[in-house]
């Protein structure tokens, strides 16, 4: 869309909407910001540094429906009055995303999936600058894209892609897609319809040709499932931990392999800076990203070897008499939760609760009995988590603060075990968010 006298509406202003906003206003356009909340200072402060129009506290929607197109932040659902008044007048809607990647040139590593996004792409983003090359990283962690696209002047981007975000997307096109996993998660948005959830994911693929690639998991059914049913020409770069992936990539005999061009590259698995299934399989798509890119396999290796991991992933806090606490504050769902549990290799005190997103718990069952110890529950209603694993484990109690839970924690592990944090909801009962949720944990570890 050529600027000249053409109004864009950005709805929200959060990371996304007041990059969206600035990025915007620098190609010509007519811009407002309009957010039902109050914006915050720092986003405040940028909007009037680049002298753009914004209202808070409301929708105007009289001006709001003026607009030749519409951007919305993520965060925003269709279901919203505005937005139905927008859909009702005929304005197209697109996300942050789409509209930023309108104006580079950079190549685009996408990351998307149910888990799994924010370490894939921190570690790409790491490979990628070890081996000294010029990229930005995007989507939901850090700087929004728009803002970068903007201000900065990357050779690639990687990008972390929510369904919310994919869903505002019609012409984007990956030069690199990357599908980590599809589970159960934020169906209170999807209106409890998974197909729907999976269908968002699956637009990563769109408008890709054959010289694109797409790296996916094939020990994940659901993706098998849509790529069953889908027709893409995109490039097709499997990544397994069960089955050997030529072309791709796999585990054999201690090794992470990935073949790419009848050249393989391994390292062997006990080098790799990050822990459990879960990781590997993270590895692995960074693995092949680090191949398709001609990235030299020493770099690859000194990448998937030292990076440092992402707080509240499966982090390692401290060691208090023999008994390790790891913070997985960003387990909001039964999955990730599922994967934590998965690599424990002691026994575990495992603080878990939340708001519920319509967990079903079943799934954890069986690794609950092998390796939890003792439960401690720590949410505002912990009935659901008390009838699933109540009968279970040998011990649980219920606590309402984060010092209570760390505290009976302390009390219930021996020498040996492992506290972890992985609480398969969201934090929103008794936390700000999950950073929050998992800073006071280490503060209360801390201070044990
Ligand atoms: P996302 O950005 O998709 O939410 P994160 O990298 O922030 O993913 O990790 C969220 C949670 O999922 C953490 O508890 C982490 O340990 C776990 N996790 C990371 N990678 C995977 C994966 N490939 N599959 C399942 N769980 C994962």
């Amino acid at each position: 869309m050529s600027s000249k006298n053409k109004r864009i509406v950005i709805l929200g202003a959060g990371e996304s909407g007041t990059g969206a906003a600035v990025l915007a206003t620098k190609q010509g356009f007519d811009v407002l910001v309009s957010d039902s909340g109050v914006i915050k200072p720092e986003y405040r402060e940028l909007l009037d540094k680049y002298v753009i129009l914004y209202e808070e506290k409301r929708h105007s929607t009289e001006m709001i429906l003026s607009a030749d197109e519409v951007i919305k932040s993520p965060g925003i659902p269709d279901s919203a009055p505005i937005m139905q008044a927008v859909a009702g007048a005929g304005i197209p809607v697109i996300s942050e995303i789409e509209f930023a990647a309108r104006y580079t040139q950079a190549k685009k590593i996408c990351i998307t999936g149910s888990n799994g996004k924010t370490t894939t792409t921190t570690l790409i983003c790491y490979m990628m600058r070890q081996a000294g090359m010029n990229v930005g990283m995007a989507g939901n962690v850090g700087k929004s894209f728009a803002l970068q696209v903007a201000e900065e002047d990357f050779d690639y981007y990687v990008i972390e892609l929510s369904s919310f975000q994919l869903e505002g997307m019609h012409r984007f096109k990956a030069d690199i897609a990357i599908l980590l996993n599809i589970t159960p998660d934020h169906l209170d948005r999807y209106d409890r319809h998974f197909q729907n959830y999976v269908n968002a994911k699956m637009r990563i693929l769109q408008n890709m040709t054959r010289n694109e690639y797409f790296i996916f998991c094939s020990d994940d059914e659901i993706t098998i499932g849509e790529l069953e049913r889908i027709v893409h020409t995109a490039q097709e770069l499997p990544f397994s931990a069960e089955r050997k992936c030529s072309p791709g990539a796999y585990a054999e005999d201690g090794l992470l392999n990935v073949s790419f061009r009848r050249d393989l590259f391994s390292m062997p698995l006990v080098e790799l800076s990050l822990k459990g299934r879960h990781n590997l399989y993270n590895s692995m798509a960074a693995g092949i990203t680090g191949r398709i890119l001609d990235i030299r396999k020493e770099y690859i290796r000194l990448a998937l070897s030292t990076f440092p991991g992402v707080e509240h992933r499966l982090e390692r806090v401290l060691k208090i008499r023999d008994v390790l606490y790891i913070n997985d504050s960003k387990a909001t769902n039964i999955n990730s939760a599922w994967y934590a549990l998965e690599s424990m290799e002691t026994p575990v005190v495992w603080i878990v609760g939340g708001t519920d997103k319509g967990n079903d718990y079943s799934v954890l069952s069986e690794l609950v009995r092998q390796k939890v110890r003792a439960m401690i529950c720590l949410g505002a209603d912990n009935s659901k988590l008390i009838a699933a694993f109540g009968a279970t484990v040998p011990w649980y109690t219920e606590t309402r603060s984060m010092r209570d839970a760390v505290k009976a924690a302390y009390n219930a592990a021996h020498a040996g075990d492992t506290v972890l944090l992985s609480p398969a909801c969201a934090s929103f009962d008794l936390f700000d968010n999950y950073e929050d949720r998992g800073r006071q944990f280490k503060q209360c570890v801390r201070e044990l």
